[in-house]
């Protein structure tokens, strides 16, 4: 995370995803749903970072994830509401061969670090519902 990724909202973000795709071979085309990628797997090279979904200040965001179709966290068809867990602890980077945008957020417990990545295949899945 760096100081000067500039926060993006629903609006931004929709933008991005809808950029027109170049075919690529993706190293994290397959990261339909969220999914643990080590930081030694993580192609940071082939990757730009484009902001951040996380309010640097403030309270702590809400865990609560969203789910009215009762998806799961790391379902491919969930939805990306970019309020709730896990977005709001997201930064965001897309692909530079094929600006296929790309979030990616830490997940950590007491002896446990793990990176999340999820490409957004879908701008569809994204929303903004009202934060809990
Ligand atoms: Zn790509």
């Amino acid at each position: 995370m760096t100081a000067e990724s500039p926060l993006l909202g629903l609006a931004e973000l929709q933008a991005l995803a809808q950029q027109p795709h170049r075919a690529c071979q993706c190293p994290l085309a397959d990261c339909t749903g969220w999914t643990s990628v080590p930081g030694h797997r993580w192609p940071g090279s082939a990757l730009v970072a484009v902001g951040t979904l996380r309010h640097a200040e403030g309270a702590e965001p809400t865990f609560e994830e969203w789910h009215p179709q009762r998806t799961r966290i790391d379902s491919p068809d969930a939805p990306l509401a970019v309020h709730h867990y896990p977005c709001n602890r997201a930064e965001v980077f897309a692909c530079k061969q094929c600006q296929q945008v790309v979030l990616k957020y830490d997940e950590t417990g007491g002896y446990y670090f793990d990176s999340r990545a999820r490409r957004v295949h879908s701008p569809s899945l994204l929303c903004d519902p009202s934060p809990p």
